[in-house]
């Protein structure tokens, strides 16, 4: 049997699969978090923009004579504490838009905080609820990365407040280092749950294959545990057990037919060779020869007979319903057997009956149903001592046609009914020996009422008589159109 590989298993791809969509939805959460945090943070930081502009006009506004200057430097002391860069932007009137003067205390690097003209111009044209807030992350100029709100003042004129990112970012960066640790450790410890999971999930699996491995044909009694589970490794393991268990069966009735061909077939090539090697020890009477070619040829006959049933026995097992499409007239097969079978039933002193009423058609096959009939009819002759009466009838029941054949003869014992149609099935060897049976009659008759979807029936009596009751169910309309 083929070997698994590790990387195709079953298990491993499950595996790949469940660290994939729980490393997918841990970074999506992650994402999502780090996004809710730093919104968070960037709010607070623009509340604190937003003060700290409005503290510098007022500032301003209040004490009249103030400079922009004067109130920025009070401000900036007010917060020194904190990385804070003010400045006032004086804005020209005149088209295109000239900046005119940048109000701002000397510690503002040179450079920083110049913004682009248009931005300026924009800011000017806004409301307080509308209000202008950037990111500006030119280290170079302003040293550090920079969060700026600018809001028009009366002049024209934009008052120009920014506080540095770092710490903002320093706690960005330490979430996104925590989280990430974190969720590494939780796809670590969930992936190797999960494929603990998935690996004891699929344990029994495992066993299947092993057991399979060791079934052959020789050995068909293993059977895999199930341990009572209800779930779908439980449902395979049962229909896998039942599977092994329908083999047992074939393959024992195989082991056990081919012992019977063989058997049956020996018998008469052991009795040809006795009967050829007795006439050949001595020289012997033309008809002492004569009566060993005779005997000969009876058993040849014999063994004629087996394999011809054998043969047809095979063909029988390969058709298929499906294949039956003629429609045929059963009280016609029935007549045609029996004017066959008038002559020898005379000779033997036996009266067949007959009551075929007008034609009943059924789906089938003619000389699987004439062998069907000739069968059961033969028996009939066969197991009917003399004086005898066989009474064959056709009729219609129902939706089913009804062959029924019974005899006066020496009946069937109750105990061997259920086992009349095996294979090489003989109520009484030595019955049959004289009788030239040898047990395929009626495993060809049940062949082809199976084929045909019909049902059997036996009643017999010990030394009173045996009746066979076949019922094919009737083809749809046919009888009617008749
Ligand atoms: P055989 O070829 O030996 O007749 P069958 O398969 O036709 O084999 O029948 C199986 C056994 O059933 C026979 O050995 C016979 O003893 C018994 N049997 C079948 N039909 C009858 C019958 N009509 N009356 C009495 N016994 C019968």
């Amino acid at each position: 049997m083929k070997k698994i590989k590790h990387f195709h298993s079953l298990s491993f791809k499950l595996t790949i699969w469940y660290i994939l969509i729980l490393a997918m939805i841990i970074t999506l959460s992650g994402f999502f978090l780090y996004q809710g945090y730093k919104d968070k943070l960037t709010d607070e930081l623009d509340k604190l923009l937003f003060e700290i502009a409005d503290e510098t006009y007022e500032a301003w506004r209040k004490k009249r004579g103030v400079s922009w200057q004067e109130a920025i430097q009070k401000i900036e002391t007010k917060y020194s504490s904190f990385p804070l860069y003010i400045q006032v932007v004086e804005l020209t009137e005149e088209k295109p838009l000239q900046i005119r003067n940048f109000i701002r205390s000397p510690r503002i690097p040179p450079g920083c905080l110049q913004l682009k003209p248009h931005l300026y111009r924009k800011a000017d044209k806004t409301d307080l609820n509308d209000l202008i807030h950037l990111e500006v992350d030119d280290k170079r100029l302003c040293s550090f990365p920079l969060r700026t709100l600018l809001i028009p003042v009366r002049g024209p004129r934009i008052l120009q407040v920014s506080l540095s990112t770092e710490e903002r970012n320093k706690a960005l960066n330490e979430l996104i280092l925590v989280m990430g640790g974190a969720g590494l450790l939780l796809l670590v410890l969930a992936s190797a749950g999960g494929s603990l999971i998935i690996s004891k999930a699929l344990h029994p699996v495992s066993k299947v294959i092993k057991t399979a491995k060791k079934i052959t044909a020789d050995d068909l009694s293993l059977r895999i545990e199930t341990k009572e589970r209800s779930d779908e490794i439980g449902a395979l393991v049962e229909t896998f057990n039942e599977m092994i268990a329908r083999l047992e069966r074939s393959v024992k009735k195989i082991k056990q037919f081919s012992g019977d061909v063989s058997h049956e077939l020996r018998t008469p090539l052991t009795i040809i060779r006795g009967e050829v090697e007795v006439s050949l020890r001595k020289d012997r009477k033309k008809e002492e020869y004569i009566q060993t070619m005779q005997s000969v040829l009876e058993e040849v006959g014999r063994m004629e007979r087996i394999i011809n049933d054998l043969l047809l026995l095979s063909r029988l097992e390969m058709m298929e319903s499906s294949q039956l499409q003629e429609n045929i007239d059963l009280s016609t097969i029935a007549s045609e057997a029996i004017s066959l079978r008038k002559e020898e039933a005379s000779k033997k002193g036996l009266i067949i009956e007959a009551d075929l009423p007008a034609p009943l058609f059924l789906t089938g096959h003619p000389e699987l149903l004439m062998r069907l009939v000739i069968n059961l009819l033969d028996n009939a002759l066969r197991y009917t001592p003399s004086g005898g009466k066989i009474a064959l009838e056709v009729k219609r029941e129902g939706n089913n046609i009804k062959l029924q054949i019974s005899d006066t003869g020496i009946g069937i014992p109750e105990k061997d009914l259920p086992f009349i149609f095996d294979r090489f099935y003989v109520v009484d060897p030595s019955r049959s020996k004289e009788t030239g049976g040898v047990g395929l009659g009626l495993a060809i008759v049940k062949w082809i009422a199976d084929l045909h979807q019909a049902q059997i029936q036996v009643e017999s009596k010990l030394n009173q008589g045996t009746t066979f009751i076949i019922s094919f169910p009737q083809q749809k309309n046919r009888n009617d159109e008749k």
